[in-house]
């Protein structure tokens, strides 16, 4: 016999218990997003790997060893999207929306990473990504975390996140820093593992970032940056975290926080949790502003954020026992032939009368006893029962599958307004 076919290691299917907290969650992004005036903005999941060469960088994780790069028909070479920055500002230039204009904008969906699989890592991962154009900042550095605040609040896990903020200057201050960090790991060569001795050659600031605890004590005393930043960088960052102790939102300064991309300048931040292990990043991003301009546009501003989805949910798992969001209010047991029709006609008339009313009809038969063990499996809070006897009567039978309630038989129309009431 062949084997069953399987899934694609890390990539992973959301079955339907799991997915009321995911309709949750989404609906309370899409309202604080909304409350903020940002709009959805859909992009394609495959885009020319040409993009993200040029905008994530040629030496990071993601472009040297995590992208799902293949060859189209014609030879082109397509990329399945790692990341949603890249894939906005391409739709936006193409369309001509960054001509002196201002936007706010979401999107979400899944990313594509060939990564390790482990908890909190996976190969197609859903983000939740944030951009804003056409704004210098710092105002509007400080409204994204204000959003992701209030998302936090609204979720009720402030108090499992926390704010790391850093400022990685202008493209020039960085430069002058690189060198210097260069000089300094070059006097602790034997400190550095395999990856830092590359990074050191290609991207060095990304050696700031490593998850090796062997090399926290050479990090930790590497320069920082934040001394090499200018009057305008350092002003800008004061700006926002001005804005935060006005408005009471804690934060640490995390002069190591560099990011995993290269397209950041000044304002980088991440909001972190100790609850999920070594995954513990739940949200993440910064300020691109020369990023506009590296994929074909004028001079620009941009900043963004982008949250995993399977983290955030991990994280409310914690404070959630489980989402009691039935996906079904009644259910319908009938039996006899002309029960069979006429309960068909009346749960299409149940529907047009009670928009929101959740109502599944036993289909496939079955006796009264065997279909009330399925209506009690629904989860629903009501069996509505349509036998010939009710029928031949007028009545409908409403029976409460979760208190002991005695059985109601009412009109038709007494039914109706019995539920419209219940589920108002
Ligand atoms: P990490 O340091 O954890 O690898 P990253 O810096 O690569 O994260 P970003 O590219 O900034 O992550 O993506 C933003 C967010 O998307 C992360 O903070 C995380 O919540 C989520 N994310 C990134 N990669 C994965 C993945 N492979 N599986 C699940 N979620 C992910
Ligand atoms: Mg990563």
């Amino acid at each position: 016999m062949a084997n069953n076919i399987q899934a694609i290691r890390g990539m992973h299917d959301v079955l339907p218990d799991q997915t009321p907290l995911w309709q949750a969650t989404e609906q309370t992004l899409r309202e604080v997003l909304g409350s903020y005036g940002y709009s959805e903005i859909r992009l394609p999941i495959v885009e020319k790997t040409e993009l993200f060469k040029r905008s994530i960088g040629e030496v990071t994780d993601i472009v040297e060893k995590e992208m799902y790069t293949f060859e189209d028909r014609n030879g082109d070479s397509l990329t399945l999207r790692p990341e949603g920055t890249a894939g906005c500002l391409r739709a936006c230039l193409e369309h001509g929306l960054l001509h002196n204009q201002t936007h706010r904008l979401w999107y979400y969906g899944p990313m594509y990473r060939h990564e390790r699989p482990q908890k909190g890592r996976y190969r197609q991962f859903i983000q939740l990504g944030v951009e804003a154009y056409g704004m210098a900042g710092p105002d509007i550095d400080a409204e994204l975390i204000l959003i992701m605040d209030r998302l936090w609040k609204r979720l009720g896990i402030r108090n499992k996140v926390s704010l790391q903020l850093n400022s990685l200057g202008t493209i020039d201050e960085r430069l002058v820093y690189r060198s210097r960090l260069v000089e300094y790991f070059e006097q602790h060569l034997e400190q550095l593992d395999e990856d830092s001795l590359r990074r050191l050659k290609t991207n060095p600031l990304r050696i700031l970032d490593t998850k090796n605890p062997a090399m926290r004590d050479v990090v930790v005393n590497a320069p920082e940056l934040m001394a090499y930043l200018g009057t305008e960088s350092l002003e800008h960052f004061k700006a926002i975290t001005t804005v935060l102790d006005n408005l009471g939102i804690d934060y640490t300064i995390n002069t190591r926080l560099v990011r995993g991309l290269d397209y950041y300048s000044k304002t980088v931040f991440e909001w972190v949790t100790t609850e999920l292990g070594s995954q513990g990043t739940v949200c993440a991003g910064g300020r691109y502003d020369t990023l506009i301009e590296q994929l074909g546009g004028k001079v620009g501003h941009g900043i963004g954020f982008a949250m995993g989805m399977e983290r955030l949910l991990a994280l409310l798992e914690t404070v959630t026992d489980s989402v009691t969001v039935s996906s079904v209010d009644a259910y319908m047991v009938r039996t006899g032939q002309i029960a069979e029709q006429e309960s068909l006609r009346f749960a299409e008339t149940l529907r047009n009368e009670i928009p929101a009313l959740k109502l599944q009809v036993n289909c496939g038969g079955g006796s009264f006893k065997s279909q009330f063990k399925k209506a009690d499996k629904s989860g629903a809070t009501y069996a509505i029962i349509l036998g010939d006897d009710e029928v031949s009567r007028g009545e409908v039978g409403i029976k409460f599958l979760r208190d002991e309630q005695a059985q109601l038989n009412l009109s038709q129309q007494a039914a109706i307004e019995f539920l419209q009431e219940k589920l108002s």
